[in-house]
């Protein structure tokens, strides 16, 4: 963006040649407490070093927390108009530098540069979405008995934490400043310490778009000093987190005692795919059927929340079905094929690879894949892992139960509608589900029992900003898009007055 480099410092002391610097009042800069210390990013397609970033410590935590509040103070009260017109422009200046922001999120996170190219039209989709639903918004108004009008009146919550994970960075990222600050919330911000570039770059963009200083700040860092210092503060209101299970819990337990905070929790999945018969019984729909359980089992490399991890399917199919999809995943998926790209980290090559290993040990049969070499620290190597279908797991195994997070899945024949139903929903979450049928009564009476916030019937990944966006069970806590945003981001009093 112009001169991107212009912002970057040079190394205070570790290996990596450059820092990231945090955005903070409007101004890009390093953190300045000296005991600051730096945590080295990799490519994942080469496993080079590729930046540090500064693990920003609790007192530079507090400073950015301090200016989101003396911004609030401004923002909260600016016109809806002026801040949809700050959205607009931050989404147009996205827009200009698509490519930018494209090539780097596929750099960073190892993703196909198609992939990321999707992702960061999805992130321009969120400013402009947002900048328009606060000039449309409703009020809810009533006549109690006669005796009363009644209406709801919203402001923004305060200060947020919005805290993002490594698989979406500039999208999930994106996806929470929006709204939080078309809602005239101001936010400190901290994206996944695997992936930050988009973050820094969002910055810049951010100041080039003229956005107040303070409205929007972002530190970067881990979940451990960063993130925890970020929720735990008495002056954040809200937390708007996405990330793993585990850390939602952490975040729950740590802010259990502030009872105002608002959390909105998008957490992990382990998402069926339901195949019938009915999807197999001629060419076309056999093809989209197959076509769309290989895209929700291993778009981004199986990295995407709400991949379908296990599929299902009838066992008079069955057969065919994993033939023929064997078949189709070599072809398209296969690592040089250009439609997977390599896994996040080392440290999630090796946690995919540990999976891969217990499916050897429980007799799994590999019909696609095999488990990776093990890779050396700092070896140069990227981080492949090949699309893997396995058969013949027991339900019980973790194989089934974990999230893997990777392109890996289970195929489990089934005989009754009843069954299928009942193993969907045998899962500690429910973020998800795919059913694949072409009995319309089916997809009701299927798709209402399935235990899952998002249930996509002959279809996967379709999204419109205004549904209700979150998880059933471990998968979450509350709701996001259109106003189910509106209601993370605001506080609601009930005006009564006398008819
Ligand atoms: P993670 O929970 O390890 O980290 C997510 C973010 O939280 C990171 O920015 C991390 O630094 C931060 N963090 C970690 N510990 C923290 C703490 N104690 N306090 C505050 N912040 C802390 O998750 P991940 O490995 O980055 O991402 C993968 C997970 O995200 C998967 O489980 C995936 O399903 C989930 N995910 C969910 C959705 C959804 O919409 N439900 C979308 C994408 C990813």
């Amino acid at each position: 963006i112009d001169k991107a480099t212009t912002f970057i410092q040079p190394m205070p002391s570790q290996s990596a040649p450059i820092a990231l610097p945090n955005y903070v009042a409007g101004e890009l800069r390093l953190p300045s407490s000296p005991s600051t210390t730096y945590i080295d990013s990799f490519e994942p397609k080469t496993g080079r070093l590729l930046y540090s970033l500064p693990c920003t410590q609790p007192n530079d935590v507090e400073e950015a927390i301090q200016h989101a509040r003396s911004a609030f103070r401004t923002w909260s009260k600016t016109s809806r108009s002026e801040r949809s017109r700050h959205l607009r422009r931050v989404s147009d200046l996205l827009q200009e530098h698509r490519e930018l922001f494209a090539v780097w999120e596929s750099i960073d996170q190892g993703k196909t540069l198609e992939r990321a190219r999707i992702e960061v039209d999805r992130a321009i989709s969120n400013f402009s979405y947002f900048s328009t639903y606060i000039l449309h918004e409703q009020t809810a108004a009533r006549m109690a008995d006669g005796v009363a009008l009644t209406y709801e009146h919203r402001s923004p919550a305060g200060v947020f934490a919005l805290i993002s994970p490594w698989n979406m960075p500039l999208y999930l990222l994106t996806w929470k400043i929006a709204p939080c600050i078309a809602f005239g919330c101001t936010a400190v911000a901290k994206p996944s310490e695997i992936t930050s570039m988009s973050a820094y770059l969002l910055g810049i963009l951010l100041q080039k778009a003229g956005l107040p200083p303070g409205v929007v700040n972002i530190v970067l860092g881990d979940g451990a000093t960063t993130g925890a210092a970020l929720v735990a503060s008495p002056l954040i209101e809200g937390v708007s987190f996405t990330g793993g299970t585990a850390t939602g819990i952490a975040i729950r337990r740590a802010t259990a005692h502030q009872i105002r905070k608002h959390l909105s929790l998008e957490l992990g999945g382990k998402n069926p795919t339901l195949i019938f018969a009915d999807a197999m019984a001629d060419a076309s729909t056999r093809k989209h059927a197959i076509r769309t359980a290989a895209s929700a089992a291993f778009e981004n490399q199986g990295e995407i929340c709400l991949c379908g991890s296990r599929i299902y399917v009838e066992r008079s199919v069955y057969e065919p079905f994993v033939d023929a999809f064997t078949l189709y995943v070599r072809d398209k998926y296969s690592v040089g094929k250009g439609s997977m790209g390599a896994v996040a980290s080392l440290q999630h090559y090796n946690k995919i690879r540990g999976y891969l290993q217990l499916a050897v040990e429980e007799n799994a049969t590999f019909r696609l894949g095999a488990v990776p070499p093990m890779l050396r620290e700092n070896s140069n190597q990227g981080y492949w892992i090949e699309p893997t279908i396995l058969t013949d797991v027991a339900p019980a195994s973790a194989l089934q139960k974990d999230e893997i997070f990777g392109p890996v899945v289970t195929i489990t024949p089934f005989d009754t509608e009843e069954e299928a139903i009942r193993l969907a929903n045998a899962s500690e979450y429910g973020l998800a589900a795919v059913l694949l049928t072409t009995d319309g009564a089916r997809m009701r009476r299927v798709g209402e029992q399935i235990e899952a916030g998002l249930v996509w019937v002959n279809c996967w990944l379709v999204r419109e900003l205004g549904t209700p966006f979150g998880g059933m069970k471990n998968s979450g806590t509350g709701r996001e898009g259109g106003e189910y945003s509106r209601d993370v981001f605001t506080v609601v009093r009930t005006l009564h007055l006398p008819a």
